[in-house]
């Protein structure tokens, strides 16, 4: 699973600039799909070798007695304590403050590895005028630039040097493809993930049998459905007890990240009663930018009238449209409607995502894709096409080699998009697409 860091600090030491650098070689990724919220408080990054997630917490008074500052303190609270490791953010400019004592307080009470790091330090002498936050008794302290891109690689790794993390794997073609399909329910608190499980697991045709728990508190369920062989991995907010599943009180968005993140593929339940919500094209934001394979059910099929339906199906269309390559289903947990077809999209989804592509066909779909439109001019550049490999699985990713491939717009990108997608019959995967000019 990959490591937490929450980002901790008073108001305006720039802890959400410093999260948008920890978050952007992600973001980049999903940056033109209309739809996709991306005001949000967790991310996930990649510095190096390390992939992570990151939490900005809002402003931290960890003393608040009242209203929006207790609040925030309970979310700040909920967030370093699901944390691997916290980052604490001061301002080099501003130096030491009160608040800061008060959190450094906090944190070392906390007795979880921590980082200090002095941000907006760009142009100071290493170090020399930061003595001063020694006093906050958490060791040595980090000066970066999150304005200017300075310093960030050094703090991810320091940051995830005491948990002592196994060296990544690489990822091989062959990911996601041996084993057994594993499967995660995502959707918000109430959505009926915990029904619908249920519900799966006492069927007669799914057998499920006792697996020791991997790491921490996971879950994961071993079951076979008609000769095919799942793994429901860790599924958020969930707890198990006893045979049954049922929901935990507090919804947690850090274990719906690090479960869809070691999901083949995303079954994302929406609640029928309450529509397409914000947190909703989060999560589904979450799925895309991870790249797994995903299928769209909405639940409670059964507690709406049909104006509710038609209002529903406009928003997915317009709230989830990045998500259109996915198929839809309309289902009811509680009263077993519609459960059968699922099975069918969760294996094509799978199928999709670990789909082979061989050179030689995609480099001939690539050449009749020009032949039919050939990517637009710009300026004195014209990209020039000459052969594509695939580059991964879960999600697939299909390289482009050729020169001045930087000038490609998206809209062209998204126009190969759709011909690989038609031709591999790629439902319920993303699709990544990437230019690799040789010059
Ligand atoms: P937050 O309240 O802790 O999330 O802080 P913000 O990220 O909103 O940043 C507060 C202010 O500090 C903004 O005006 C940022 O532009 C500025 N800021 C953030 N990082 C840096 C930096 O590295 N150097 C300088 N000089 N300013 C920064
Ligand atoms: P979870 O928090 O996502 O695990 O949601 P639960 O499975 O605990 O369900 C929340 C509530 O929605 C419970 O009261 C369920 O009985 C109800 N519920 C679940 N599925 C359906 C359904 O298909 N139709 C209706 N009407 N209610 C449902």
């Amino acid at each position: 699973m990959k490591p937490v860091i929450a980002l901790v600090g008073r108001p305006n030491v720039g802890k959400s600039t410093l999260f948008n650098r920890l978050t952007k070689s992600r973001d980049a990724i999903v940056a033109d799909f209309a739809g996709l919220t991306r005001d949000r408080h967790y991310g996930q990054g990649k510095q190096g070798k390390h992939e992570y997630i990151v939490i900005d917490t809002g402003g931290f008074e960890p003393d608040a007695s009242s209203g929006i500052f207790k609040e925030m303190a309970k979310q700040t609270q909920q967030a370093v304590a699901e944390a691997d490791v916290v980052v604490f953010v001061v301002d080099a400019r501003a130096g030491v403050s009160a608040q800061d004592h008060d959190i450094a307080k906090y944190l070392r009470r906390l007795g979880k590895p921590c980082l200090l790091i002095a941000n907006k330090a760009e142009g100071m002498l290493e170090g020399a005028q930061l003595t001063e936050f020694y006093e906050l008794g958490l060791g040595q302290v980090h000066p970066v630039s999150a304005a200017h891109g300075q310093g960030m690689r050094g703090l991810v790794e320091l940051a995830l040097e005491p948990l002592n993390l196994p060296e990544p794997e690489e990822d091989s073609l062959e990911d996601g493809e041996l084993g057994p399909i594993k499967l995660a329910v995502a959707g918000r608190p109430n959505a009926g993930k915990s029904t619908l499980i249920n519900t799966w697991l006492g069927e007669e045709r799914l057998v499920a049998f006792d697996m020791p728990g991997t790491t921490r508190d996971a879950i994961s369920v071993p079951f076979e459905r008609n000769g095919q062989k799942f793994e429901l991995i860790d599924t958020a907010g969930l707890r198990r007890k006893g045979k049954v599943f049922e929901a935990i009180e507090k919804f947690s968005v850090v274990k719906t990240l690090q479960a869809i993140e070691s999901a083949n593929v995303v079954l994302l339940l929406i609640d029928a009663t309450q529509g397409v919500t914000e947190q909703d094209s989060h999560i589904a934001g979450f799925i895309l930018e991870s790249g797994r394979a995903v299928v769209l059910a909405v639940n409670k099929w059964d507690a709406v009238d049909d104006y509710q339906r038609e209002l529903l199906q406009r928003s997915i269309e317009s709230r989830l449209s990045f998500l259109k390559f996915a198929s839809l289903h309309f289902i009811s947990a509680r009263k077993r409607q519609g459960l059968g077809p699922l099975w069918g999209s969760i294996a094509q989804a799978h199928k999709a995502a670990t789909c082979k592509m061989s050179t030689p066909v995609l480099t001939r779909l690539l050449l009749e894709a020009v032949q039919f439109q050939a990517p637009k001019r710009a300026g004195m550049f014209r990209p020039k096409m000459r052969y594509a490999h695939q580059g991964g699985m879960n999600p697939p990713v299909i390289v482009v080699h050729g020169n001045s491939l930087e000038h490609v717009t998206d809209a062209y990108k998204r126009f190969l998009e759709g011909r690989f997608r038609k031709e591999f019959n790629l439902v319920g995967t993303p699709l990544r697409i990437e230019m690799k000019t040789s010059h």
